[in-house]
């Protein structure tokens, strides 16, 4: 078991300005959330709907809860109330789902593009020219409820850190493509959510500001 506090204070000590962690706690239990809480950790990832919502309701408020996970647009509803950013937006119709659930609650949701840059075969994100489409077609446009921040990315489960690298590469020249060309006048379009506790350090040379680190804080998941 590692030390959780000492493993965020060690991250904390290499973020870059203007770069956070996400400490990713799914399937650990409310009493590591608090350690890290302890430690001054305050935005924590989960991926999990139901568990989200135990947490959250068992935990300080004035934590940030992000949700970077495969999101089902039939459970949006559950955690739209209170979470502050969804990573891992792969489709207009749960980027619409999650405007309309927002509506009704009185908030506007941050949100992130999931964009499909690894070699293995992933089910989920757009690939570059699925997004590149959807931002095109300009619809995004007319939702009032989100604010579309910025992009997120898994690289390859690999050991071959120059693929890793080449592939976060690919994820930010299409956010820095995508800013000038969608986003020029969004202060908000800012985000660049990649990097695990195996590849973290070289998300970080390549443009990351959300780093979503689980094992390395928390120790092996137990699923
Ligand atoms: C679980 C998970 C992480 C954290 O993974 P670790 O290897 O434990 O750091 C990061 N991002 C997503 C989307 C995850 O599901």
């Amino acid at each position: 078991m590692p030390n959780i506090k000492e493993e965020i204070n060690a991250i904390n000590r290499m973020l870059p300005e203007g770069t956070r962690l996400v400490a990713v706690s799914k399937f650990h239990p409310a009493s590591c959330i608090e350690e890290a809480y302890a430690a001054g950790q305050r935005i924590f990832g989960e991926s999990h709907v139901q568990e989200l919502q135990a947490k959250h309701e068992c935990l300080p408020k004035d934590i940030e809860w992000h949700f970077i996970g495969h999101l089902q647009t039939n459970k949006v509803k559950f955690i739209v109330p209170y979470v502050s950013l969804i990573h891992a937006v792969d489709s207009a119709r749960l980027l619409k789902e999650i405007d309309k659930q927002a509506a009704k609650v009185g908030r506007t949701i941050d949100c992130l593009l999931e964009l499909r840059v690894a070699c293995e075969e992933t089910k989920y994100g757009f690939t570059p020219e699925e997004c590149e489409i959807f931002l095109e077609n300009g619809e995004w446009r007319s939702l009032q409820h989100v604010t579309i921040c910025g992009i997120m990315c898994m690289a390859s489960n690999t050991d071959d850190a120059g693929q890793v690298r080449a592939e976060f590469r690919r994820a930010h020249a299409f956010f820095t493509k995508a800013k000038s060309t969608y986003f020029p006048d969004s202060p908000s379009f800012k985000e660049c959510s990649w990097g695990m506790s195996h590849d973290y350090p070289i998300a970080l040379e390549e443009g990351s500001t959300l780093i979503r680190v689980g094992s390395k804080i928390f120790g092996e998941r137990h699923y």
